[in-house]
């Protein structure tokens, strides 16, 4: 089929081209156009030879666009081989379940790049940033088998952290590594590219910026980014998941906690940073946390440090 089209195109091009001189009595000026493996010189005369290359740009334009979609197709899509490898190599979180959860994972991941379009923004992103934004997506909810993300549409990579006004250069003040859209952005979410590539990173520590933008999501479903994930938790521990809440930011306050002190920003922030330190270092986690560790995994379904 795209084949088709692209023939279909290829000699409507041909077509043009071919009217155009044999209709210029006079060549003032040629214009090359690149076109597959073919170079046609289309005439710039003028009168209604004026119409037709506005028609065979346009046309060229449309070639042009068909095959920068057709290069943007989710990996997963069109090659396996590759999107295991790149798990491989970047995703601890794979790399730690048997191969019947693995093959699982892939195929979540291929359908979230199916569902969620990932761009960059001042920035190409290539198929492991793509692997990477899925990766964050799926690892939080691996533990729910049917369900998907209805609450993100869009990604957009930044190179860096960017600002409240989403600029990610020339201002002082950039300090934001990722967010969810609310209002006239809600589906969408940015994340910086530094920030996701550095969570996925050996070194990343207790954090992953990816992981913590989802969790918000999770969070979001039930209507409210409140810190508490309703959907996902049965109603009896709403009591005692505020209440440890409260308890592990008082010990942040009073320094006497390992957890980034971001977490006492608001109960929203705590969710998604002890969610990050739950899935990047389970078993340091359960050791030093074990009630929040258990909490965390009843909301979750999961128990990393198996
Ligand atoms: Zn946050």
């Amino acid at each position: 089929m795209s084949l088709l089209i692209a023939f279909f195109v290829s000699s409507m091009v041909d077509k043009v081209s071919l009217s155009l001189s044999k209709t210029c009595a006079q060549w003032p000026g040629s214009l090359m156009v690149r076109h597959a493996h073919h170079t046609h010189y289309l005439l710039t005369c003028t009168s209604n030879r004026t119409t037709m290359l506005i028609l065979a740009l346009a046309i060229v334009i449309i070639v042009l666009i068909y095959f920068f979609n057709r290069k943007k197709k989710p990996v997963a899509q069109c090659d396996a081989p590759l999107l295991k490898q790149l798990l491989t190599q970047h995703i601890g979180f794979y790399n730690n379940l048997n191969d019947e959860d693995k093959s699982i994972f892939e195929q979540r991941i291929q359908t979230f790049l199916n569902d969620v379009r990932i761009e960059g923004v001042g920035l190409e992103i290539g198929d492991t940033d793509r692997i990477m934004v899925a990766s964050s997506a799926v690892i939080p909810i691996f533990g729910f088998k049917d369900w998907t993300y209805r609450n993100v549409t869009n990604v957009l990579l930044y190179p860096d952290t960017f600002n409240d006004e989403f600029q990610f250069e020339g201002s002082e003040s950039r300090n934001i590594m990722g967010m969810i859209g609310s209002g006239y952005m809600n589906g969408q979410m940015i994340l910086s590219r530094n920030a996701l590539v550095k969570g996925f990173s050996k070194n990343s520590g207790e954090e992953n910026t990816g992981i913590h933008e989802f969790v918000h999501l999770l969070d979001k479903a039930d209507g409210a980014t409140d810190g508490i994930p309703e959907s996902f938790l049965a109603h009896e521990y709403t009591e005692p998941w505020v209440r440890m809440m409260h308890q592990e930011i008082h010990k942040i306050e009073t320094g006497h906690s390992d957890i980034n002190p971001y977490a006492i920003t608001n109960e929203a922030e705590f969710f998604a940073v002890v969610s990050e330190y739950f899935f990047e270092k389970p078993d340091q986690f359960q050791n030093k946390h074990p009630e929040l560790y258990a909490m965390l995994s009843k909301i979750f379904g999961q128990d990393p440090a198996e």
